[in-house]
């Protein structure tokens, strides 16, 4: 509802020309603070582009939409013009003039509210004649008057500093959240970018053009000191997401735990959902929608949009029922999501100016929403434009309401594979295992929200599976592996048996890991393996121990100085270990000092820009620079060890001797000021040259720790973030494992031990690998656990070990999850 205050009326005036009637009504609207002066000379170029009669004597001129930036907020001003002035070329004279400065879509309302103004005669007259404002304010407004609506404007009086820390940057959910957190507030809110780029709050849209990345520090201002600090807290606090996820949007990388014999032709994609079906192909095209321009009346039109999106809002309320019953809360909130888009107020304030200018409602709304879908596909991250997906499916939902199309409904497929060019997050939320089997696209991502909804549905998924995919016919028998990424095609007779046979023993080995998952980690012939979970939060204890973690191998402090915008002090720090030692009981916690550095950007840190930040001043680096922050963090680890004997210090991105000797004489001298015990200190393996001189480190150190996220990266020379590179960043690269190798034997012959916390070790075929390589310690995610676990149980100490060695003898990473895969089969 829009709001009409007193001083934006002006009753009993008189204009020279339609010129001077402008003037008039823009200089109210900038002195009402509605607009920046200046937004007169767009409603002047508007106007000359078109006449904004509108009929009855009223006029309702408006800025062009490359002017709307001076807008600061939505407004109306109504100039009266008893007399009347001459308006167009057709002889129309105006009475009044009802100026519009559309930074939202509440003006809608007032075009409705116009239409009946139209429509009657008598209510135009008195209009016209009143000297009671009020009757105006009625009029256009329906409700007595009340503060304005604001958008969020520049210049709000108080501002922070964040980094963003969501792992997948600032997609629809977290976007959808601080919206609603603003707007319950009714708060004015506005996010920059040290770009200079900045976003209302409230404007899904504009947040989501701003492109933000994990670390991508921002400013925060608000209208309150109290709304700063709330926004700012939700921020840190991940608006809804796992700050612990990876950033990686590269999928676990899966070797197939069955392959066919004898097939016509393998596709192979990415990963999305896991799972293995059998069942025949279905190509599935969406009926492209045939929008034409049906230029008309404005008011008529835009009573029209108003209505698509109200009827859109209400189906989606239906949908986020449905898929909350079905598959819980946090894929409903990928439809709330879409109802937020659907709101997206310069989306529809673009449509509106469209159809101003005479367009069709269909025509002006696909228009306004293209440019905005072309916007989120130019992000550079992928997962942000990914979103353009989500903004394409809310576009088709729009425009089938206005195109008076029935709702979508499931297709009633059977037994299909679906080959989609790409479904939309609705396709996929239709779709369900009543309808069909599993599903395959031709583009997409495993960070979609199509990929998302898959998983909820428990049906196998591969996208990105090229476009060769859309070419095969319909019926074509097929098996699907959603884990291993692959689609087969034309299986022989004993292939589609062993692939039934195969499903059932999925189940089982599902049930079977779930069920044991508390067995300590060990191979069949008893040979200990710890088992342990990369958590950062002593609040992720208790689920990491439920998933059977036999300790904490890698608790990523780095976390506790992103999720804020200040420096934790020793306290604080001391009290997050305190709490994570103490969950832990008698299991060991690997605390790992520091790595702040490559993509894990602390701003208000201020250090410097780097030009390559994974080989500047990165993990201990920076540490050395900066004793300010690493002294206390020793401190408060020391305080913990006196009181807790599991806790252990781990230092990384070590690439000399002399950064292990620094860093331990640093905290050997805090250890002794304190009293603390000894605690055993290791360091982590994830530059070449810590593997290459692992002999002398081993020496020195109590435990080494991969990383062979980093390990991989800086050996293979492959950013670990790189979307087009994420296939080959493979740690299953003999170059990876001989470095592995180097390290494990340096450190046996040392009687030292080695784990990994690399992504990796919760990879079945890294797990089976590493512990043929003499690693004593996996740390994985903590839902990987159960699988590790199994996996480890299903071969003996000697296999791994002979396996391992052939492994390093291998050419190529594909060589080596090959051979993983020959023995599992031959077992
Ligand atoms: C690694 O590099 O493998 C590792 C565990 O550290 P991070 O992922 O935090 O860089
Ligand atoms: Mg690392």
């Amino acid at each position: 509802m829009i709001n009409l205050p007193q001083q934006l009326i002006r009753l009993g005036a008189q204009a020279r020309d339609k010129e001077d009637a402008i003037r008039q009504v823009a200089a109210l609207l900038a002195d009402g603070g509605a607009t920046d002066p200046a937004y007169l000379q767009g409603m002047l170029a508007r106007e000359g582009q078109a006449n904004t009669y509108l009929g009855s004597g009223i006029a309702i001129p408006h800025g062009t939409p490359d002017t709307r930036r001076l807008i600061r907020q939505t407004g109306i001003a109504v100039v009266q013009l008893p007399q009347g002035v001459a308006w167009g070329e057709g002889g129309e004279t105006v009475r009044l003039v009802v100026g519009i400065a559309a930074a939202s879509d509440e003006h809608l309302d007032i075009l409705r509210r116009l239409t009946r103004v139209l429509a009657d005669d008598a209510l135009v007259e008195r209009l016209s004649t009143t000297d009671n404002p009020a009757d105006l304010q009625e009029a256009l407004t329906g409700e007595r008057p009340a503060a304005p609506v604001a958008a969020a404007g520049p210049g709000l009086p108080h501002s922070v500093q964040v980094t963003l820390p969501n792992p997948l940057g600032m997609h629809a959910r977290p976007a959808t959240m601080l919206a609603n957190l603003v707007k319950a507030r009714g708060a004015q809110v506005r996010l920059s970018r040290d770009t200079g780029e900045s976003a209302d709050a409230t404007r899904m849209m504009e947040v989501l053009a701003l492109g933000l990345t994990r670390g991508t520090p921002l400013t925060v201002s608000a209208d309150s000191p109290e709304t700063l600090q709330l926004v700012a807290d939700a921020i840190r606090g991940g608006l809804g997401d796992d700050l612990s996820a990876p950033a990686s949007a590269a999928p676990a990388r899966r070797e197939p735990d069955w392959v066919p014999a004898q097939v016509g032709a393998t596709i192979e994609g990415v990963p999305a959902a896991d799972g293995l079906v059998v069942g025949v192909t279905r190509q599935h095209a969406p009926r492209p929608l045939d929008v034409h321009d049906q230029p008309g009346d404005p008011v008529e039109n835009a009573a029209k949009l108003d209505a698509a999106l109200r009827s859109a809002h209400t189906e989606l309320e239906n949908v986020v029922a449905e898929v909350h019953s079905r598959f819980g809360a946090d894929k409903a909130a990928i439809f709330r999501a879409h109802q937020e888009l659907l709101a997206d107020q310069g989306t529809v304030q673009d449509a509106v100016a469209l159809i101003l200018d005479g367009h069709g409602a269909a025509w002006a709304y696909q228009q306004a929403s293209n440019e905005r879908i072309a916007q989120l596909q130019k992000l550079d991250d992928p997962t942000l434009a990914a979103r353009a997906v989500d903004l394409s499916d809310v576009q088709r939902r729009v425009l089938r309401q206005l195109l008076g199309l029935p709702e979508e409904t499931a297709q009633q497929s059977g037994a299909v594979i679906l080959l989609a060019p790409d479904l939309t997050p609705s396709d996929t939320a239709r779709l369900g295992p009543n309808s069909l089997l599993g599903f395959v696209t031709a583009q997409g991502g495993p960070t979609s929200h199509t990929a998302i909804i898959a998983r909820g549905l428990g049906l196998p998924a591969v996208v990105a599976a090229g476009d060769s995919l859309l070419d095969i016919p319909d019926a074509t028998p097929a098996i699907l592996d959603g884990s291993a990424g692959r689609l087969y095609l034309n299986p022989s007779d004993a292939d589609l048996r062993g692939a039934r046979e195969h499903q059932v023993v999925l189940e089982r080995e599902r049930e079977a890991a779930r069920a044991a998952r508390h067995q300590p980690g060990a191979t069949r012939d008893g040979v200990r393996v710890e088992v342990a979970a990369n958590i950062n939060r002593a609040a992720d204890a208790a689920a990491a121990l439920e998933a059977g973690a036999e300790g904490v191998g890698l608790m990523r402090t780095e976390f506790l100085f992103l999720e804020r915008d200040s420096v934790p002090s020793e306290d604080e720090q001391e009290a997050e270990y305190r709490a994570m030692a103490a969950a832990m009981g008698d299991r060991p916690l690997i605390i790992r000092t520091l790595d702040i550095g490559g993509d894990k950007e602390v701003p208000y840190l201020g250090l410097a820009r780097e030009d390559n930040s994974f080989l500047g001043i990165r993990g201990i680096r920076l540490c050395f620079e900066r004793p300010d922050l690493f002294l206390p963090q020793l401190r408060a680890v020391a305080r913990v060890a006196r009181d807790h004997p599991n806790v252990h210090l781990m230092f990384p991105m070590i690439s000399t001797l002399e950064d292990f000797r620094r860093a331990r004489a640093m905290f050997e001298g805090v250890r002794e000021e304190l009293g603390a015990p000894r605690v055993p200190l290791g360091v982590m393996i994830e530059v070449p040259s810590a593997a290459l001189i692992a002999h002398e480190l081993a020496r020195e150190v109590d435990f080494f720790s991969v990383g062979t996220n980093d390990l991989t990266q800086y050996t293979l020379a492959m950013d670990r973030l790189h979307p087009q590179l994420a296939r080959q960043t493979d740690a299953m690269h003999p170059a990876v494992l001989r470095l592995i190798h180097l390290t494990v034997e340096a450190a046996r012959r040392e009687g030292k031990w080695v784990g990994v916390c690399g992504g990796a070790a919760g990879d079945e075929v890294g797990a089976l690998i590493l512990t043929g390589l003499g690693v004593k310690e996996l740390s994985v995610s903590a839902p990987q656990v159960p699988g590790v676990k199994a996996a480890l149980r299903r071969h003996t100490a000697a296999q791994l070990r002979e396996m391992a060695e052939q492994a390093l003898a291998q050419p190529t990473a594909e060589a080596v999850r090959a051979l993983v895969q020959g023995r599992r089969e031959s077992a």
